[in-house]
């Protein structure tokens, strides 16, 4: 068993403030191009990453600006790349 899948048992929390939930997205921002992005929840914890619930996935904001790129479910098969 490597650490990837070890990763992957482990239950993720919200990463907001005062929030519990089970994370089930990972935020990550793109400064160079204003840029959110909210996508599966990570294989790894990523050291720029912010792993979400689904309640705070969906009532994001980003700065003026920004914008922010979602990849749903539907676009992401699963299967490892
Ligand atoms: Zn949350």
């Amino acid at each position: 068993m490597d650490s990837n899948t070890l990763a992957l048992m482990k239950k993720r929390q919200c990463s907001r403030v005062a929030c519990s939930a089970e994370a089930v997205s990972t935020l990550t921002y793109d400064y160079a191009d204003s840029l959110a992005v909210i996508g599966p929840l990570s294989f790894v914890v990523e050291p720029h990453g912010y792993d979400l619930c689904s309640r705070h996935s969906t009532s994001l904001s980003v700065p003026k600006g920004w914008l922010i790129m979602r990849h749903t479910p539907h676009d992401f098969d699963g299967s490892p790349a």
